[in-house]
């Protein structure tokens, strides 16, 4: 969503939701209260569990909980970030006052957002709050001045022509390195550029019709506007035709060309690199990545063959797309209107408080996030967290010695790097210190740009400096949890600990099947068709034999071919390439936290086995784990998620996990034949 910043992140992290959680939440209460976690009533028991498990494990709950007019997709997991936003909901009313009693942190969320939520000074600030920016594009003299301007929106978080970063270098996993990757674009994705189907070209006259929006309501004359919006796309469809789709950059070493700065500047002569860098305090940086080369090519060709003012008019676009929450009603509106709206079918937008508190979050998460852990997470559910973790490592130790398809050699470093994962649970034991940013209340704009170049220069400052494992790239209350292969670590948010994935009072069966999975599914991201590429000290080198690396991609084909055939209402394919990584760890996860859960209940007293509401143990695992992906979507948010995200649709997260998993069939009595025993079932982990 346009309102996201650009923030300056390594790439390369494997989350377990559709989103970062954050993206799509509303206020909006359900009709029919079901319980918040697993609950036996969300089951349709028209449904045989065995043609459709999905539907079976959810349907009441499908039935009972259609998508809010201000979400494109809602789910269970929705319901849990409603729950922690109302949290921190609490903490930024309390904190808003202008009560000199506050502390630093409390004075710089509760001004935050009390600036956020004061729409009558951003209305009367109108569009001239961007003004300093725009003022900035305006007063190019020439072409030569272009590193200066870009090295600004770099640091401000203006998203134009290319993104700059700092990341672990793939190869030497040690060194904190900048990189450079490709930017600049407004649609999801290059391929929005060139799709010829109806939806794709209709997609494409409402961007124009929105760019042009745009420039009217930053006072240009409708003629002015059209043209200019005509410029603005010629330019993002040369850039797109060099960008790398999200498959490709899938592929770590496709994304992995080590260079210094006088090769960066030899690729793109008409771009002065080294003043683009001294600017931003990278004079004599002594190695970049460029992520896709081939786009900084044709980032030089557009500069070297468009005029000054087409440049200056793609620049304005991608300055005034930014940043609509701070911006007049009227902006705001148009902004969600096409990307809300036209891209993903949500009908209305949010409510600003829940807006401005996502954007507290995005800006000062571990300040706001302090108070989160205080009232949300203790001491005993990372203990117990932390015991599943340890049972699901015994449990993929197991499965890895066991393999009939992996040589020893590849095992014992498979077991090496499974040993060397680190665990993170919950929050930062250090928060970060943001005593350098100031947050001026009235000022929500500036407070988010200075929250933007706080931001980055925090990122450039660890270029050269040892890598701080203990950092989190994810706020303590965001309902997801991570793998990160440069740092061989899983990250489990405090977010996420709760109910539907984390039940402290209900049986061991429904939390391995919930948040049991999840821990697998992190773990499995280590070992998934990206992950496996990276070695135990989070190196990109290839550790396997080359036999194992063939039968592993063998196994991995038949998921890809698996998840082809999933279709979405309307028509549209699941991408099985771009879904791979987050299928291979679903369905290892599935296995590995079953495995686990037996072994457990193998050394609990009889009783443990005892079914609960008519459920056996093994049943309950895997409806903990159909339940938390019950989701419903509008159609245009299905057709972005399968062309955009890495994550299957929630339905073939389940259907398509279960099928390939004989002890689903045993725990339900299926039969050969039916549709959740495939016949063809695949299985890598
Ligand atoms: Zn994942």
């Amino acid at each position: 969503m346009q309102s996201s910043k650009l923030k300056m992140l390594s790439m390369i992290v494997a989350g377990v939701l559709i989103a970062s959680g954050k993206s799509a939440v509303s206020q909006q209460e359900s009709t029919v209260k079901l319980k918040d976690g697993f609950d036996v009533n969300t089951l349709d028991r028209t449904i045989d569990p065995c043609s459709d498990f999905y539907h079976y494990a959810c349907g009441a709950w499908l039935k009972q909980n259609p998508v809010p007019p201000d979400r494109s997709i809602y789910g269970r997991f929705s319901e849990l970030t409603d729950r922690n936003q109302a949290i921190l909901r609490d903490t930024l009313e309390k904190t808003s006052a202008p009560d000199p009693g506050r502390t630093a942190n409390e004075q710089k969320i509760g001004d935050y957002y009390a600036s956020c939520m004061d729409e009558s000074t951003i209305e009367k600030k109108g569009t001239a709050a961007l003004q300093p920016e725009l003022a900035r594009i305006n007063g190019l003299k020439g072409k030569d001045d272009l590193p200066t301007l870009m090295a600004h929106f770099s640091m401000v978080g203006m998203n134009a022509f290319f993104g700059l970063g700092v990341q672990q270098d793939a190869k030497d996993s040690a060194q904190q390195i900048a990189a450079v990757y490709q930017g600049g674009l407004g649609l999801p994705d290059r391929d929005f550029y060139f799709r010829d189907d109806a939806k794709s070209v209709e997609i494409r006259k409402q961007y124009l019709r929105h760019a042009k929006n745009m420039f009217e309501l930053f006072g240009e004359s409708p003629k002015a506007a059209a043209a200019h919006a005509q410029i603005a796309m010629r330019i993002e469809t040369a850039l797109a035709t060099a960008a790398l789709d999200r498959v490709a950059r899938r592929d770590p070493n496709k994304v992995y060309h080590k260079m210094d700065a006088q090769e960066l500047q030899a690729l793109s002569p008409a771009f002065n690199w080294s003043k683009f860098l001294s600017q931003i305090g990278l004079a004599g940086v002594p190695a970049l990545n460029v992520s896709e080369p081939e786009f900084v090519r044709q980032v030089q060709t557009l500069i070297a063959s468009s005029s000054l003012d087409d440049i200056k008019v793609y620049l304005r676009w991608r300055v005034i797309s930014t940043q609509a929450l701070f911006l007049p009603k009227n902006v705001d509106q148009e902004v969600f209107d096409f990307y809300g709206k036209v891209l993903a079918g949500q009908q209305e937008q949010q409510p600003r408080w829940k807006r401005c508190v996502n954007s507290t979050d995005n800006d000062l998460g571990e300040a706001l996030g302090q108070a989160y852990v205080e009232r949300a997470f203790g001491a005993e559910k990372k203990e117990r967290t932390l015991g599943m973790v340890k049972a699901l490592e015994g449990a993929l130790e197991h499965d890895i010695t066991d393999l009939p398809w992996m040589t020893e050699a590849t095992k014992e470093q498979a077991l090496r790097k499974l040993h060397k994962i680190t665990n993170k649970i919950g929050y930062p034991d250090k928060w970060r210190d943001y005593s350098a940013l100031q947050i001026v209340r009235g000022d929500a704009l500036g407070n988010s740009l200075r929250s933007n170049e706080f931001e980055a220069r925090r990122q450039l400052n660890k270029i050269g400096k040892p890598v701080d494992p203990s950092e989190w790239l994810y706020t303590p209350s965001t309902v997801n949890a991570y793998y990160y292969p440069p740092q061989n670590n899983i990250n489990f948010m405090a977010g996420m600990l709760q109910p539907p994935f984390y039940e402290q009072q209900l049986d061991d069966a429904v939390n391995f099947g919930a948040i049991g999975v999840v821990i697998g599914h992190e773990l499995t991201h280590g070992f998934d068709d990206q992950g496996r590429q990276y070695d135990a000290d989070g190196n990109l080198r290839d550790w396997w034999a080359p036999e194992d690396g063939k039968a592993f991609k063998e196994r991995t084909d038949c998921e890809v071919q698996e998840y082809n055939d999933f279709r979405v209402a309307g028509g549209e394919h699941v991408n099985g390439k771009l879904t791979l990584g987050e299928n291979t760890a679903d369905n290892g996860g599935l296995r590995i936290a079953y495995a686990a859960l037996m072994e457990s209940l193998a050394n609990e007293s009889p009783e443990a086995r005892k079914p609960i509401d008519g459920l056996t143990p093994e049943q309950r695992f895997f409806l903990g784990y159909g339940q938390i992906w019950c989701t419903n979507a509008r159609p245009e948010a299905l057709r972005l998620q399968v062309q955009t995200n890495p994550h299957s649709p929630s339905e073939f997260r389940v259907n398509g996990v279960v099928s390939n998993f004989e002890e689903f069939g045993k725990a339900f009595g299926c039969k050969a034949g039916q549709t959740m025993v495939r016949v063809n079932a695949c299985r890598v982990w």
